[in-house]
């Protein structure tokens, strides 16, 4: 049994959510508002009070993971994230070695902030880089330069944090297969022991909103690199983490043996996670809620001590297990499509065949029960999983 095998157990997590940042990214469509002035002494006790109201429905659980999302939560002062951890930690038991990720910005990164996230209770970084190539920043309207990533990574070392992540994108416009190589190869110089690489995505139906850069796509005005291309990009860094020690875990994510995201795997196993703040959006007991997206209506909602929830609405059992084939196969420990079949009444008998035939396409392998796809079939993800629905 390899070291994601075990992640198949469903788990608890939390994922905290902070809006705000200094500029809107032409490419972002995250829950993310830019702000001259942070209003964070009163997004932090609405958050307080928003864990408060959820957490009253449940009963005791134990966190694995909890996760500060955003945004840009690198500019929350370190005393407002200590608070928000101290109270999960009193409303829930938090497991050993529970993973606490914080998201940071290259541009709003520096050793003393970091040493003061670590002491609030943070023991994982990830730092939104996308690219260290001056033109491929400029195209996603980022502020800050590759210099000040690289210096995000040495403060995060500075401060004492031994899990550190970074973020990148590929496939953007004008950008290169050999520029997309050079970022893999200073990524794996850095030797964090992380990395997340993931396709741009301005396809309208994907996108929780309207973004400028996929508006100048539908007028034509700007070209994103051909499929082709995309696919010779994700081999590439494939290539490069590969050769560094950095295995493929999952669709997009690399790591270093033992430093897989624990987070996420929540998501991927179908495990239970509570999500707060403007626009989380979280699962528990098969009930899925989504936050209000804006941040004023968020911290009215909850300062009138309503939920700030938009919707929420029970998955069916065939939603529950369209979800579990889809996120399951981006693993690749993969997981038993007949076990996951049984418990959801679909028979397996009739997808057999499909099977029978990406294991001797070499899409994928069938390790004792659980159907793994290879590199070839990651990289087809998403079709193989709607033709197994
Ligand atoms: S920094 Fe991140 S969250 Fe903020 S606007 Fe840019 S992409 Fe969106």
């Amino acid at each position: 049994m390899d070291e994601l095998t075990n992640l198949s157990a469903a788990r608890f997590a939390v994922y905290v959510h902070f809006p705000y940042c200094l500029s809107k990214c032409p490419y972002c469509d995250f829950a993310s508002t830019a702000a001259k002035q942070i209003p964070e002494e009163r997004y932090t006790q609405a958050i307080l009070r928003e864990l408060e109201q959820r957490a009253a429905t449940l009963s005791p659980r134990t966190v694995d993971a909890i996760f500060i999302g955003g945004g840009t939560p690198s500019l929350w002062n370190p005393k407002h994230v200590s608070e928000v951890l101290s109270a999960v930690a009193k409303r829930f038991s938090l497991g050993d070695g529970c993973e606490v990720t914080l998201e940071a910005n290259p541009g709003a990164s520096d050793e003393a902030r970091f040493s003061g996230f670590l002491a609030a209770g943070v023991n994982r970084l990830s730092i939104g880089v996308q690219s260290f190539t001056p033109a491929t920043l400029a195209k996603l309207g980022r502020s800050h330069d590759g210099d000040a990533a690289k210096r995000a990574v040495r403060a995060a070392r500075e401060a004492g944090f031994g899990n550190v992540s970074m973020d990148f994108i590929y496939g953007v416009q004008g950008q290169t297969v050999d520029e997309v190589r050079r970022d893999a190869e200073t990524a794996v110089s850095l030797g964090t022991e992380h990395l997340s690489a993931y396709a741009l995505t301005l396809d309208a139906e994907s996108l929780a909103e309207e973004v400028p850069l996929a508006k100048q796509l539908a007028r034509g005005e700007v070209q994103l690199p051909p499929d082709d291309t995309v696919v010779a990009m994700q081999r590439v860094v494939r290539d490069v983490y590969r050769q560094a020690g950095l295995h493929r875990y999952e669709v997009s994510n690399y790591a270093k043996p033992g430093f897989h995201s624990r987070h996420n795997a929540t998501y991927w196993t179908g495990g239970d996670w509570l999500a707060l703040g403007v626009g989380a959006t979280g699962s528990v007991g098969g009930a899925r809620y989504s936050n209000q997206r804006s941040a004023e209506k968020y911290l009215v909602e909850v300062e009138a001590g309503r939920l700030p929830q938009k919707s929420v609405e029970a998955l069916s059992v065939a939603e529950r297990f369209e979800e579990r084939v889809a996120m399951g196969l981006r693993l690749t420990s993969g997981l038993s499509l007949e076990q996951v079949c049984r418990d959801a009444g679909q028979s397996y008998e009739q997808r057999r065949a499909f099977v029978e035939q990406l294991v001797r396409e070499g899409l994928a392998v069938m390790d004792g029960p659980r159907l793994k796809l290879t590199d070839e079939g990651l990289d087809v993800h998403s079709a193989i999983s709607a033709r197994l629905m």
